[in-house]
Formats: C-alpha cells, sequence, structure tokens
C-alpha cells in the first residue's frame, strides 16, 4: 500500500479564510502534506476557477462545505454546488449522494468559546439522517476554540495550540461506534478546518490557528493500492476511493509523524485492511505496526477489548465485531493521542 498525507477540511478566500488556495498550498508543502482538500463554506468557485491540480507538488482538490447555523456537512468528490438546508440536513446528504459524492457530518458536537467568536457553535442537531458517509471525529479549529475558556488561555494556545489537543470528541466517537455497530459503514475523519483567523490583541494583529500549524496537527494518512501517477484526474480518483473505503487514519503528527502505521486482520493467507469486511473464521489475527513505541488499544464495538505495549501489536483469535484501534505515545507527563484507526469488520 503506498501512503499519502493530507487534510481535508479547510478554507480559502473563496469563503472565510485568511488565504488563496495558492499560498494555502505553498503552507501544506512546507507542512510535507501530498494533498489537501478545500472545503470552502457553500462554494465550489475554487473548483469552476479550475485551482485543482498540483501546486508546489501538492494535490489541491476542492469540495465545500454546505450549511450555516448548524449541521455542517463537509461534500466531498462532487462537480456541483450543494444547496444549504440547516433545518433539513437530509436535503444535504441526498444532495451529495446523487453526484456519488462523498459527504462527512462536521464537527458535530463543538462547544464554541466564550470568548472566541462570541461563543458561537456549530453543531449537528438532526441524527435521524441517513445515508451519510462520515463523521469528522476530531476538528483542530473546534478543539481549540473550545479550550479558549478566557482571555489568557487564548493567549497561551496561541502559543502552544497542542495545550488544546486532548483528542477526539468523544461523543462523536460514541455516534460512530453506535453506528458502526449497527453494520453501517461510517468512516471517520479528521481535519484542521484551518482558516487562518486574524484577530486584534490591543495594537496588533495575530493569526489563530495559521495554516501552517494547523496543517501539522490533525491530518489523515491514506493508503491507496497504486501510487499517484502525478496525473491529477487519476490522483484525485485514488485518493476519494481511500476516502470513501476508509482506507485512512487520524493522526495527530506534531510530535511523531505516524507515516508507517498499519492496521490490519490477517487470517487463512488474507490480509484485510481499514474499510475493509471479511467474513469471521476461526484463527483471524489482527496486526498493528507503530513507527515508534506506543500503547496501542484495540477496541471491538467501541469497546476496549485489549492493549499493548511496543512497536508490533499482535492481537489472536479475534471474534466477530466492528474493531478499531487508538494509539497513544509517551511524553513526560502520560500519554498523547496520536492515531485513530478507520474500522475493521468482522462479520
Ligand atoms: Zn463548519
Ligand atoms: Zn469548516
Amino acid at each position: 500500500m503506498y501512503e499519502y498525507l493530507g487534510n481535508l477540511h479547510m478554507h480559502s478566500t473563496y469563503s472565510d479564510g485568511s488565504l488563496d488556495i495558492e499560498d494555502i498550498a505553498a503552507r501544506a508543502a512546507q507542512a510535507g502534506l501530498d494533498f489537501i482538500i478545500i472545503t470552502d463554506h457553500y462554494t465550489l468557485k475554487g473548483l469552476y476557477e479550475k485551482k485543482e491540480g498540483y501546486q508546489q507538488g501538492v494535490l489541491v482538490m476542492i469540495g465545500m462545505e454546505a450549511n450555516v447555523s448548524q449541521n455542517h456537512y463537509i461534500c466531498l468528490d462532487i462537480s456541483q454546488e450543494v444547496k444549504n438546508n440547516d433545518e433539513y440536513p437530509q436535503e444535504v446528504i441526498d444532495g451529495v449522494n446523487r453526484q456519488d459524492g462523498i459527504g462527512i457530518i462536521a464537527h458535530p458536537f463543538e462547544k464554541g468559546s466564550p470568548v472566541f467568536g462570541d461563543g458561537i457553535k456549530y453543531q449537528w442537531t438532526d441524527w435521524q439522517v441517513q445515508d451519510f458517509q462520515g463523521i469528522e471525529v476530531w476538528n483542530f479549529t473546534s478543539q481549540w476554540k473550545e479550550h479558549v475558556s478566557s482571555i489568557i488561555k487564548g493567549l497561551f494556545l496561541l502559543i502552544y495550540p497542542h495545550a488544546a489537543l486532548t483528542g477526539p470528541c468523544p461523543l462523536a466517537l460514541q455516534k460512530l461506534d453506535q453506528y458502526q455497530g449497527q453494520g453501517k459503514k461510517i468512516i471517520a475523519v479528521g481535519g484542521s478546518d484551518a482558516h487562518g483567523f486574524k484577530m486584534k490583541a490591543g495594537i496588533l494583529w495575530v493569526t489563530v490557528s495559521p495554516y501552517e500549524t494547523a496543517f501539522r496537527c490533525i491530518n489523515v494518512h491514506v493508503l491507496c493500492p497504486t501510487p499517484l501517477s502525478g496525473q491529477v484526474a487519476d490522483d484525485k480518483y485514488k485518493i476519494y476511493h481511500a476516502i470513501r473505503q476508509g482506507q485512512l487514519w487520524i493522526a495527530y503528527d506534531y510530535f511523531i509523524n505516524s507515516y508507517g502505521f498499519r492496521f490490519f486482520v490477517e487470517g487463512e493467507g488474507k490480509r484485510w485492511q481499514m474499510g475493509d469486511s471479511l467474513p469471521f473464521s476461526s484463527k483471524l489475527t489482527g496486526w498493528v505496526f507503530t513507527p515508534k513505541p506506543a500503547l496501542v488499544k484495540l477496541l471491538r464495538n467501541g469497546i476496549e477489548v485489549e492493549s499493548s505495549r511496543g512497536r508490533q501489536h499482535v492481537f489472536y483469535d479475534l471474534e466477530p465485531g466492528v474493531y478499531r484501534v487508538e494509539v497513544y505515545h509517551r511524553h513526560l507527563l502520560g500519554y498523547r493521542p496520536w492515531i485513530f484507526s478507520n474500522a475493521i469488520w468482522i462479520e
């Protein structure tokens, strides 16, 4: 498998971001990303103005984020804008599905900050909806805002945003596990939601979570069966295909890059990757490889069933269920959340 590092949620000057797509691509290149997906609010202008393609070695793809005051929905792999419908988000979901796109519920349990952005929060309110493809379980900007509980804390987090990054949203993970437990193939993603907000602090303008910082924090790594070719249409297809299949993990790569992480199940000479489902048989083994020694928790149907420390982790005799792994690496004060896999279904 070929591994590519990217970020799939961010805003440019086509909506409320502070940089244009060319500048964002330059920051992504500096951060070592292979691809980015621009998801401006309510618009595919970037696509219509032919901004997709390779820029500074980064594959730039364009989707959008629908809805205004609630029920934000990331729409990927579409060619026409999807109309907002804050009240009935099922309409938005259906609009993406009609184009065979990929739709992801964005930051569903955002809490907002009492001192930043007037306490506004953008939550998902309608869980009766069906046929969406994914849930964004870790959103850098939402989590950053949530931790800005006072001006002093905000100033501290401007300098050291890592103090806010405590792991994926527990409620979003719970929703994910709940849907997956019902047999629904919902994928988990994480994103920067980078805007490069400009804010006035006294006489100075400061940038809140600049793109270059955000691109070093909550990203996704996708696995493709064949390498990217440099042909834009082909490579777009490969990346979107991997996302659609759930062949990806979410990583907080700032301190240790998770490049080389793998999670798969083996049995009877076959191997299944994240996003795959396989029929139950005896002697199925789960394998996890971490690029540095780490604590790996294996979850079955959302509940931790085993854990392992080291670089190579083996879990024998897996029973039927939905499996995903959470990986934590050690630091001075304990363990830091690092890698959150997509699921493998043993049916
Ligand atoms: Zn949003
Ligand atoms: Zn956004």
